[in-house]
């Protein structure tokens, strides 16, 4: 294991291809809202173990108008619903809602996100561990010094992309490969 579970003051997840399928296009209306199995159930089981969980998500398609932040909102209350459901809790989302060309400073792999939420809700971002899908969730995390956790099968070059560092990126299956991973070994740590 490459995370000292006890070293982490908080745990950031990206939103699709983590938590819920990526539909290919968008997840644009609550009917196309499916999560990844056994995300909910991990999401919990990182909440139980104390961890401040927090949701640092790109939503290009509402710059793109294929949805607006009404629609994304009631798509995170269900998401909420259903990980409260399981006894999970996320402390925040946060979203970028633009898209390449608005040159914002918040959309991934741009860090904006992870230090709105440092400032907001006082993480301290070089203790706190990123799970995304993507290269872009890696970059962010890195670029502010934060741990990054790799899920899901996109075929990405850590090498290629991180040098040296591409070994302190571990990659699993999915978020309850991570999760699992993480809280089994702490328990064995501790006992
Ligand atoms: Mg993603
Ligand atoms: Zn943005």
């Amino acid at each position: 294991m490459k995370f000292d579970p006890t070293e982490l003051s908080a745990i950031i997840l990206d939103r699709d291809g983590v938590i819920n399928v990526e539909t290919g296009y968008y997840v644009k209306s609550i009917a196309e809202w499916r999560f990844l199995p056994g995300s909910v159930e991990a999401i919990a089981r990182l909440s139980k173990a104390g961890y401040p969980l927090f949701i640092a998500t790109n939503q290009a398609g509402i710059a793109k108008g294929l949805y607006d932040e009404k629609i994304l909102n009631d798509i995170h209350r269900l998401m909420i619903k259903g990980i409260e459901e399981k006894g999970g809790k996320i402390a925040a989302v946060h979203y970028c809602p633009h898209q390449d060309q608005d040159d914002c400073d918040c959309r991934k792999p741009k860090s904006g996100l992870l230090t709105q939420i440092a400032q907001q809700h006082h993480v301290d971002l070089s203790r706190a561990l990123m799970v995304g899908d993507s290269l872009r969730d890696l970059q962010a995390a890195v670029s502010v010094g934060t741990k990054a956790v790799l899920v899901g099968s996109k075929q990405i070059n850590l090498e290629q992309h991180f040098g040296d560092l591409a070994n302190q990126i571990p990659r699993y299956k999915n978020l309850a490969g991570f999760v699992e991973d993480l809280l089994d070994e702490y328990s064995k740590e501790t006992e």
